[in-house]
């Protein structure tokens, strides 16, 4: 619908004919600050049912209710991706949450890692910052930001049929590709500013699912290792093509 500029994530089943509550945020920013009245239209999503044009029914000061119209768009899931990332400073790690959600992860893993920076992250708010990531590139699905772990921890449960690409800094300018990688499940793996550990990374190759990569001939932050790596997947085994 030409109208219908903003995107909103809504924590509602979506089906034409539905009625959505507004919450107070939600109507604040709906109602007051994008000044949006009776009979405007709006876009819904919730991770599960795709995308849905909807009309404004009421419009108060702390509520409102949305009128589910058409189906503008199904569930576009993104590929089975795993993000794991050891936390670094806030503002970076909003964006590589942030990035992650826009590029098509499916699933984002802080990690703990023996030189992780910081291990104090806010799962409610990385969660948020995929939400508003995905509102905005016009995306039906959230990744789902889990709660931090310890590598180690996650490495002792790491399911058999999910691969790694390990973006490994100690091989730095090495001629490695996912030339010859096969699709299904994946994951990404980024280190902490400190890198990692001679052990994470003997562990790490010792796993029979690991495919080292170097990310080219410079070391990279890694907020900006997190996108290169998201683009060099997606590029020759995501959604792409
Ligand atoms: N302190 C480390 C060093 O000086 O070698 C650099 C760590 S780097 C800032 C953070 C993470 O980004 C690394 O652990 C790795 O996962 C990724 N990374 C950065 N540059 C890379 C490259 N050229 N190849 C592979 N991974 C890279």
């Amino acid at each position: 619908m030409a109208d219908a500029k903003i995107r909103l994530f809504v924590e509602h089943p979506l089906a034409t004919g539905n009625s959505v509550p507004v919450d107070r945020d939600q109507a604040n920013y709906l109602f007051n600050v994008m000044r949006l009245g009776v009979g405007a239209h709006i876009l819904l999503f919730n991770g599960v049912d795709g995308e849905f044009l909807a009309e404004v029914a009421d419009a108060g000061k702390r509520r409102g209710i949305l009128a589910v119209k058409d189906q503008t768009k199904p569930l576009q899931m993104p590929p089975d991706l795993w993000l794991l990332f050891a936390p670094i400073k806030k503002a970076r790690t909003d964006f590589i949450v942030e990035k992650a959600a826009e590029m098509g992860a499916a699933r984002i893993l802080p990690v703990t890692t023996r030189y992780t920076n910081s291990d104090r992250v806010r799962r409610d708010k990385l969660q948020a910052h995929a939400m508003e990531a995905a509102e905005q590139c016009g995306g039906t699905y959230v990744p789902e930001v889990a709660e931090i772990a310890k590598l180690g921890a996650v490495l002792d449960t790491w399911p058999a049929d999910r691969q790694m690409m390990f973006c490994d800094e100690a091989r730095v300018g090495a001629a490695e590709t996912l030339a010859t990688a096969t699709k299904g499940k994946w994951a990404i793996l980024i280190g902490p500013e400190g890198g990692f550990s001679d052990e994470e990374r003997e562990r790490l190759h010792a796993m029979p699912q690991t495919t080292p990569i170097s990310l080219g001939p410079r070391i990279l932050r890694a907020d900006t290792a997190a996108v290169a790596a998201l683009t060099v997947w997606q590029q020759a085994l995501g959604d792409w093509q």
